[in-house]
């Protein structure tokens, strides 16, 4: 079935729980996340799917001025022909209920087919959770809601007594919820008549109806911003996204992912299983001119002595990496008995160790290295190796570490026998089914 479709989101609400400090009069769907406020955000995600034709805002009367502040937020960040798809704000009642009918009212001959009602304050709606609504109306069905498994164990507490709720059959229900225009603008007309402000949901007055509905199931990113520690979860939500996909296009704000091969990777905020690995490598000087370093050579008088290009630094990354996920050592994937890797530039290793964990669906977050040397002196080269391990592992050079020090005379590094590296590297994977 072709459908042609609005999303109404429902701003108009005072939600003041979430408000402290300076700023105990901005109703939550204004409260900035990240550059963008919370309706900002929402708005994003919908003017930014193909097949969300029309978006509509219900906001507050009093609003304006925020409102206009986020329209302004927005055309910062995404094209004017997106912008395009946002009609006139209708203005809200003093329920939720009659705030939705008012911009269903305004909807009405807008030409679209079906309406996805959707929460000011849950502004991580993600692709997929759209994706699998418009399909299910594609796919003739008639209303639906989104909603979440209920996992936590229910208890109904009445006179004294406490009992355990069977919660096979729960679902917590989220937004968006969507049905054909004309049937919920119809029983919204009709319901503000018989029951006004009773219904909490949209899908009640689909029910009330006896409309069938399906259930889509959402994901526990897209919750609903109520309380103060709500907005602090969200927060951090938004710093991880805006760090990996920014909402403008010419944002290139340093976590983009350059690689188009690794577009489809997951964001840091979906791969909670946290590692930690470590590594180490020693190589001993030899005649030369040159150390290779971090991919990169450092003028010296003497250069690094191995089978491969003898750059420690990477070396002790690679492990770390590969420690994080449990794949041996650098020895085990590249031996030194292989002549295939005989004056080997390094990064392939690190390359290849990365690759292991984006095989496991994860991702490197983070990477720390020391260097303990006497000679050459690191400082003056430190940013280089720097952004030249940032380029290897394709992470923003804000997520890359590069310390050095010396011995204190001490030992093989403080007699220059050698140069040591020592390396922590986080990569963060999706948890899997047996955690
Ligand atoms: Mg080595």
């Amino acid at each position: 079935m072709t459908i042609q479709t609005a999303a109404l989101i429902v701003a108009g609400g005072r939600g003041t729980r979430v408000s402290s400090g300076n700023d105990n009069t901005l109703p939550k769907q204004y409260q900035m996340l990240g550059k963008f406020n919370i309706l900002a955000t929402t708005l994003n995600a919908f003017l930014q799917h193909d097949d969300i034709h029309h978006v509509i805002v219900v906001r507050h009367a009093d609003d304006e001025a925020l409102y206009r502040e986020t329209l302004a937020q927005l055309s910062s960040a995404i094209t004017a022909t997106l912008l395009e798809k946002l009609q006139e704000a209708a203005i809200g009642g003093s329920s939720r209920q009659a705030s939705v009918h008012a911009g269903l009212e305004a909807l009405a001959t807008s030409g679209v087919t079906h309406v996805l009602i959707h929460d000011a304050a849950r502004p991580f709606v993600s692709e997929a959770i759209l994706d699998n609504t418009l399909q299910s109306l594609r796919d003739e069905h008639e209303a639906v809601l989104v909603a979440q498994p209920v996992h936590d164990t229910l208890k109904r507490s009445q006179d004294n007594k406490l009992e355990t709720v069977d919660r096979s059959n729960l679902w917590a229900a989220q937004t968006p919820q969507a049905f054909p225009l004309d049937f919920i603008l119809a029983a919204h007309r009709q319901a503000s008549i018989s029951h006004p402000d009773q219904f909490t949901d949209d899908t009640a007055i689909a029910e009330w109806k006896g409309l069938p509905i399906t259930l889509v199931e959402g994901d526990i990113d897209n919750f609903k911003v109520t309380t103060a520690s709500d907005l602090m979860r969200a927060r951090s939500v938004q710093k991880m996204r805006e760090a990996e996909t920014p909402l403008s296009p010419q944002d290139t704000s340093d976590m983009q992912d350059t690689d188009t091969t690794r577009s489809n990777t997951p964001t840091l905020s979906q791969l909670g299983d946290v590692r930690m690995g470590t590594g180490y490598d020693v190589h001993a000087f030899d005649d030369g001119d040159a150390v290779i370093l971090g991919g990169i050579a450092i003028p010296h008088g003497r250069k690094l002595k191995g089978h491969s290009d003898a750059d420690v630094v990477l070396h002790a990354i690679t492990d770390a990496v590969l420690g994080a996920i449990g794949d041996g050592d650098i020895g085990t994937h590249f031996p030194p008995s292989d002549p295939k890797w005989k004056g080997a530039a390094s990064d392939q290793f690190l390359i290849d160790a990365i690759d292991r964990v984006h095989a496991l669906g994860g991702r490197v977050a983070h990477v720390d290295t020391t260097i303990i040397c006497e000679a050459p002196k690191i400082g003056p080269h430190r940013e280089a190796l720097r952004n030249s391990i940032a380029e290897i592992c394709k992470l923003p050079v804000s997520r890359v570490s590069v310390k050095a020090t010396t011995s204190e005379k001490l030992g093989f590094t403080g007699r220059k026998e050698g140069i040591a590296s020592i390396a922590a590297v986080t990569v963060r994977l999706p948890f899997s089914e047996d955690d």
